[in-house]
């Protein structure tokens, strides 16, 4: 079989020069591999690599030509000089969890799963740091570093199989943002392949250092398209005291807004705080219907301290701050078994949501605080516009929602204007000075929105860039910019 046209790769507005990645040549490429990499790394068993193809958004993955598990970051190296050299097209997998498309197949491509290389490396407590490969289980580093009396805080709900690399390369946030950051916040260096397999360390370990560019930020975030990271040296915290909270619910959500607005402006950060509309109370209340939220609630609040000193007085300012507008009534959980408790109704969002229609969209905005209260009269009128449910419940103490569009997907009138109003809800939070993508990433799924968030110069900069990094365009060609 002869060349073929790259057809799923498009980097920015050009196809990207034809990679020969077809039929023989694929073939050949991966013998190439095979003779670079230790038995059994190498897998073209084509259930195994389709297996593998996609990541937790489900979109519709073309054929990738083979999947390969390096066991080291030597192996990495090989496997990318030998990418480069034959112009065929890199995707880095963690665990595959992400929402974006951003770890799916490209046709043809190399699946890198560095799920293989998952070592603590160590955990220093004197430097407050761990040094970690990146196929580590994001609540495994948390579980270590808690054993010794240190804390990880990224938090994302994906944490029991989310990898530090995926983490780190999609620059993750969670729960805990609001006082600790994302993923970013928490890396000090990082190891890197680069796409022609040189073996590059971004900066030294030390908390203060600022010698040359911020390269370590450029690459989380980054999605897998400026290279492969292999080590990563991620700050640790002291731990923090036990987890203790206070829920509310309310008659509207702009009195939730205004208290969690008070909260998330004071002096004593919460380490997490947290919104749930009247959309997803009623799916609580249909799939957990013991929890017996009030017909009457039209919105739900959490806020949680985790401060080792004066975490009651907290409470108490979290509770006056709820009652103070308005709260119908707040529960307080004095302990983390009690906190699991108030936690169990924001757990159970997801399927809450697809309970209320039969489908739901995925949406992952982030808008200036301020702006919340604008943000859900838009929603509202959005719901009258279009005919459709949108729920808006998430981070609310960052600004960072998760709209979605529940509908019924056996009804294509329906699901066609949930889509529309999925549409609409990106162009809403770019106009409110937000972005389309708070912490899930862009993937291919958001990359139709960047050129109407991000300026033409920005993005010419950063194309710039990704030719620096990877000239020959084979690290994740088609995602993120
Ligand atoms: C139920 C559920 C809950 C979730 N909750 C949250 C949440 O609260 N907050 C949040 O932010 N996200 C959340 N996510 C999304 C997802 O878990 C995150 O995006 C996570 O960071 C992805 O990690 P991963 O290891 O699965 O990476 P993958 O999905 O495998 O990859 C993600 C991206 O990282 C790149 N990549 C992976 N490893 C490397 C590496 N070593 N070097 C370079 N690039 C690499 C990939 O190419 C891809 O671009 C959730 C997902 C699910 C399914």
């Amino acid at each position: 079989m002869g060349r073929r046209v790259c057809r799923a790769v498009t980097y920015g507005a050009t196809q990207c020069p034809g990679h020969p990645y077809g039929g023989a040549v694929a073939t050949a490429f991966v013998k190439t591999l095979r003779d670079l990499l230790s038995d059994g790394a190498v897998i073209d068993d084509p259930p195994v690599v389709a297996e593998h193809a996609f990541d937790a958004s489900r979109t519709t993955a073309p054929v990738a030509a083979v999947l390969v598990r390096p066991r080291s970051t030597r192996e990495v190296s090989a496997v990318l000089r030998a990418a480069n050299d034959a112009g065929v097209p890199v995707v880095p997998q963690g665990a595959r969890s992400g929402l974006v498309g951003a770890a799916a197949a490209i046709d043809g491509a190399v699946l890198l799963d560095l799920g293989a290389l998952d070592r603590i490396v160590r955990i220093d407590p004197v430097d407050r740091i761990a040094v970690v490969q990146p196929g580590v289980v994001v609540a495994d580093l948390q579980r270590a570093a808690a054993a010794v009396g240190l804390f990880y805080p990224p938090d994302p709900a994906s944490a029991e199989w989310a990898s530090i690399g995926g983490t780190i390369a999609t620059n993750a946030g969670g729960m805990r943002c609001v006082k600790y950051g994302v993923t970013r916040d928490a890396v000090r260096s990082l190891e890197a392949v680069l796409a022609d397999g040189e073996i590059v360390r971004t900066r030294a370990e030390t908390v203060k250092g600022v010698a040359g560019l911020d390269l370590t930020s450029l690459f989380v975030g980054s999605e897998g398209t400026l290279g492969v990271i292999t080590e990563a040296t991620l700050a640790l915290r002291p731990a923090p005291g036990p987890s203790r909270g206070v829920s509310a619910i309310f008659r509207d959500a702009a009195s939730a807004f205004a208290a969690a607005n008070v909260i998330a402006s004071g002096s004593r950060l919460p380490s997490t705080l947290e919104f749930l509309d009247e959309v997803a109370l009623r799916g609580i209340r249909l799939v957990r219907p013991e929890l017996g939220i009030p017909d009457s609630a039209q919105a739900w609040l959490l806020a949680v301290t985790d401060e080792v000193i004066g975490s009651a007085e907290d409470l108490d300012g979290f509770e006056a701050a709820f009652l103070a507008h308005g709260a119908q009534a707040a529960t307080r959980a004095d302990d983390p078994e009690q906190l699991d408790h108030l936690f169990a109704a924001r757990r159970a969002l997801s399927p809450a949501l697809v309970a209320v229609r039969g489908g739901a969209t995925h949406g992952d905005l982030a808008v200036p605080r301020s702006q919340l209260p604008v943000l859900a009269d838009a929603v509202v009128e959005l719901r009258l516009r279009l005919g459709v449910e949108i729920s808006l419940a998430g981070h609310v103490g960052d600004g960072n929602l998760h709209p979605t569009v529940v509908f019924d997907p056996g009804d294509a009138d329906e699901t066609a204007r949930a889509r529309e109003a999925e549409h609409e809800l990106l162009v809403l939070a770019q106009r409110l000075g937000g972005t389309v993508a708070g912490e899930h990433g862009i993937g291919s799924v958001k990359l139709h929105a960047v050129d109407g968030e991000v300026p033409p110069r920005i993005r010419e900069l950063q194309r710039a860039v990704k030719s620096v990094f990877d000239p020959r365009g084979i690290l994740n060609p088609g995602r993120k910019l």
